[in-house]
């Protein structure tokens, strides 16, 4: 039997990072990964950082995650700062296609306005070829977020990874969850490779988070989904931004390799229960024919590989953070719904400060995991309509 004050399950961006501010705060802390850690969404993500056309509810956390992101020397140290390879301040662009997509932007950066937030603006099409030279004809402008930009999703995650071990944090990988029990003083765990105890949990199971709150009898989404890439070979450097759909399903963005990296919201088929995600050909195609309509100089690319990963998709597509509505000391972070990545230096620190002082000062209320009320909002559905894909999908 192992004893510590706290144990993260979970070996994502979200468990990193908790584990690694938990430590900063002098807890002793073991994160339990029944893979390996980054080897689900957090590690084979398109690697983008964004604040645009965020949910309203969201907004306050992503802003805070791109403090944290622009200070990762600080947190992580300049070495494993430099591994993530964040570039930031190259912007993400939303491209509209239509006038009812222009109209939409307009809309969107007033209300943004009304809420206090500037970082959104809308640029015509003057703008957006002189941002970016390669877009078609079609495109009439768009709306920026000129601090966004992109990072190495596997490294990052293994930055943080690194870091929290610097800092103590033990890091137990092909352990499994499989049971939980409170007691009077502490938790229980019972994993694949042992039983271990803490004061502390949190739950950072990402698709199958779920699973672990039902361990304590608490019911939370089930819903799932798989989101898609693919990668071409090095192509000639063409595009700093990153490029988002409005209403089609795009995104793509090169990365200093010269690669593209090519998403956007096309859905894979997910299976929980083998932990994998596959790419469906016919989908990859629309993906395919979408992004060189939009982007001809992508018409020759070579395509290398395309992959899935599987991702906890919330009925609201914002995530749950926040303590247990059924047990003392629990807190679960997960269900960020294709959008986690940027969220992942930040979301350990509100954890962290949950766990020592009961409130954060991000305003998180609107992630309670207590809002899943009704049971149509607890179903198992693992494919999103449409339009929660093309919000999920938004990289
Ligand atoms: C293809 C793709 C592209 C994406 N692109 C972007 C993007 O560009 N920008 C962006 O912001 N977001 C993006 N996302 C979303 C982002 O990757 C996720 O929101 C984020 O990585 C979630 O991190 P996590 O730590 O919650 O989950 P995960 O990375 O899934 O980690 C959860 C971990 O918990 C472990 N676990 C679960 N249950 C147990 C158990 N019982 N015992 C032990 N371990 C357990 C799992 O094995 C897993 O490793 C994308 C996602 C995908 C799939």
């Amino acid at each position: 039997m192992t004893a510590t004050d706290a144990i993260v399950i979970g070996g994502g961006i979200h468990g990193c990072c908790t584990a690694l501010h938990l430590a900063l705060r002098g807890l002793r802390t073991i994160v339990l990964e029944k893979n390996t850690v980054g080897r689900h969404a957090s590690g084979v993500n398109a690697g983008g950082v964004r604040q645009l056309m965020r949910h309203q509810a969201e907004v306050p956390l992503s802003i805070a995650a791109m403090d944290a992101w622009e200070r990762l020397d600080d947190l992580l140290g300049p070495d494993l700062a430099r591994n993530c390879e964040f570039i930031g301040s190259v912007g993400q662009i939303g491209i509209a296609e239509s006038e009812a997509e222009m109209e939409w932007c307009h809309a969107r950066v007033t209300q943004m306005r009304s809420l206090g937030h500037e970082f959104e603006e809308v640029i015509d099409a003057r703008e957006l070829r002189r941002l970016v030279p390669a877009a078609a004809d079609i495109c009439r402008g768009g709306i920026i977020s000129r601090r966004d930009g992109h990072a190495n999703p596997f490294r990052t995650t293994q930055s943080f990874r690194l870091r929290a071990e610097q800092l103590g944090v033990r890091f137990m990988e092909r352990t499994r969850v499989t049971g939980l029990e409170q007691g009077d003083r502490c938790w229980t765990v019972v994993t694949e490779s042992g039983v271990f105890r803490a004061d502390i949990l949190i739950n950072c199971g990402g698709a199958w988070a779920w699973q672990v709150a039902e361990m304590i009898g608490e019911h939370l989404p089930r819903t799932h989904f798989a989101s898609t890439l693919m990668v071409t070979s090095r192509m000639p450097h063409f595009i700093d931004p990153v490029v988002i759909g409005i209403d089609r399903v795009l995104s793509f963005k090169q990365t200093e390799a010269g690669t593209v990296v090519i998403g956007g919201g096309v859905l894979g088929d997910p299976d929980l229960n083998s932990e994998t995600a596959d790419t469906v050909a016919d989908r990859m195609v629309v993906s395919a024919q979408t992004v060189c309509e939009f982007f001809p100089i992508l018409r020759r690319a070579t395509i290398v590989r395309s992959w899935a990963g599987l991702e906890a998709l919330m009925p609201d597509v914002i995530p749950v953070i926040g303590p247990s509505q059924v047990a003392r000391n629990l807190w679960h972070a997960f269900g960020f719904s294709g959008h986690g990545f940027q969220l992942g230096p930040i979301v350990g620190s509100v954890i962290a400060d949950l766990v020592a002082t009961g409130e954060s000062a991000i305003p998180i209320a609107a992630f309670n995991p207590g809002r899943f009320s009704s049971n149509d909002m607890l179903g198992t559905t693992c494919i999103p309509d449409r339009k929660v894909s093309q919000e999920a999908g938004h990289e």
